[in-house]
């Protein structure tokens, strides 16, 4: 039975893994097509100069270079874990340590995680430091100094075991004291939290890592006043964070729910970008606002989550799953740690799934900036700006946007808006 529990397992992951490699091949060759004119785009034509393509080319090839190895590599690690020992020396560890260290019930599930957890964090690192370092710092990105890059990760850790360990402590507890129907305690747990952790973000969160003003004084933030009367979005939610602390990058974004919804301008962005341009953008974040994206995505997920645990309900009982990676006492911290690992395969499959939710999303938002400015073409040019200033690929193979993109190709963006306003 273990034979079967890890042949199948292996089967799922190197297909999974295949399946990302080849997308990432395809992607690459795609860019580099000899049969395919190296020129500008449709839309982009006269917009952008022959240099700023090529550089385009060269940053989204050194990024899938660099993916090749750090597939592989993210693979191999998970491979080590699984089956090189670690799982059952984190396991007696824990249950050897905890009762000294943090002596309460759920003490060693609690430690086993965290072991668990600086075991994948470290693993990460390398990878982590040379995407930062190395390519977004050869394409003049980076902004981050490596003593701010170590401050971010230490504030990680605090917020992620502050915030994690109470919260595994009452998973643990559900598991364990009620009953048949645990999973469904679980979910309404974990929903919830899920729920707190969105609308304390913005406020709680977010400003130990970034600074955020509200717009200054001028003409631009009176038409923005005027653009979220027009649209009935609070005026007080509207800021410019300081992105320029670690990254060229410019992005804007949407977040929170209930009182503490708001839009977040990075200031690279409002650099960029002309008056009319930054309307748009506004205007398009509004659009997730008012269609309600932030709430389709929670519903989204608590069906994910919802399956995933009744799956978990099924297998926490069934013992080859632990003998077959080699731990002799099943648990209910194990249980978490190898479902979190061995589901990956599956909801790999959904990912292409949740995207193409999230570009419907981005095409709602895009007509409906559009529609309250009354023209597209503002719309049109910041995606423009933006994909340019942040060397966006701008001929991305299909297939792999169609599973990986959370947003459609600017080019897609830009003939969805002329079809709207036509
Ligand atoms: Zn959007």
């Amino acid at each position: 039975m273990e034979q079967l529990v890890v042949g199948l397992f292996l089967a799922a992951f190197s297909l999974e893994f295949l399946v990302e490699f080849g997308l990432n091949e395809l992607n690459l060759r795609y860019l580099r097509h000899p049969g395919k004119e190296q020129r500008v785009p449709d839309y982009f034509q006269g917009k952008m100069s022959t240099g700023e393509f090529e550089m385009s080319a060269a940053y989204t090839l050194a990024k899938g270079r660099f993916q090749r190895w750090a597939e592989i590599y993210g693979r191999a690690m998970i491979l080590v874990f699984l089956f090189a020992g670690w799982l059952p020396y984190f396991d007696q560890l824990s249950r050897s340590v905890a009762p000294r260290l943090l002596p309460f019930t759920q003490g060693t599930g609690v430690l086993f995680c965290l072991l668990v957890a600086l075991f994948f964090w470290l693993a990460s690192l390398p990878t982590d430091l040379y995407a930062k370092f190395g390519i977004e710092s050869r394409f003049g990105f980076n902004k981050t100094s490596l003593c701010l890059y170590l401050t971010d990760k230490l504030k990680m850790a605090l917020i992620g075991t502050v915030l994690g360990v109470p919260f595994l402590i009452v998973v643990l507890w559900l598991m364990d004291a009620s009953g048949r129907y645990w999973w469904l305690w679980a979910f309404v747990f974990i929903m919830s939290f899920q729920f707190l952790m969105v609308s304390i973000y913005p406020t709680l969160i977010a400003p130990w890592f970034n600074k955020f003003e509200p717009l200054k004084e001028g003409e631009f933030r009176d038409r923005v006043i005027a653009l979220a009367k027009q649209v009935g979005f609070k005026t007080s939610g509207i800021f410019s964070m300081d992105g320029s602390k670690r990254s060229a990058h410019s992005n804007a974004y949407f977040t929170g729910i209930g009182k503490t919804k708001r839009i977040v301008l990075f200031d690279t962005l409002l650099e960029q970008m002309t008056a009319d341009q930054g309307i748009a953008v506004l205007a398009h974040e509004m659009g997730h606002y008012k269609m309600k994206h932030i709430r389709t995505m929670l519903v989204l997920q608590s069906l994910v989550l919802f399956a995933g645990l009744y799956v978990l309900s099924l297998l926490i009982d069934f013992r080859p799953l632990f003998s077959a990676f080699g731990l002799e006492q099943p648990s209910n911290h194990a249980a978490l740690v190898l479902f979190s690992l061995l589901s990956g395969p599956a909801t790999f499959y959904l990912s292409p799934l949740i995207n193409l939710i999230s570009r419907t999303h981005e095409y709602e938002a895009d007509r409906f900036a559009a529609v309250a400015l009354g023209e597209g073409r503002p719309m049109e040019e910041a995606l423009i700006k933006l994909s340019i200033k942040n060397l966006a690929n701008l001929t991305p193979h299909p297939w792999y946007s169609a599973y990986h993109y959370s947003h459609p190709t600017p080019a897609e963006r830009i003939r969805a808006i002329r079809e709207c306003m036509a």
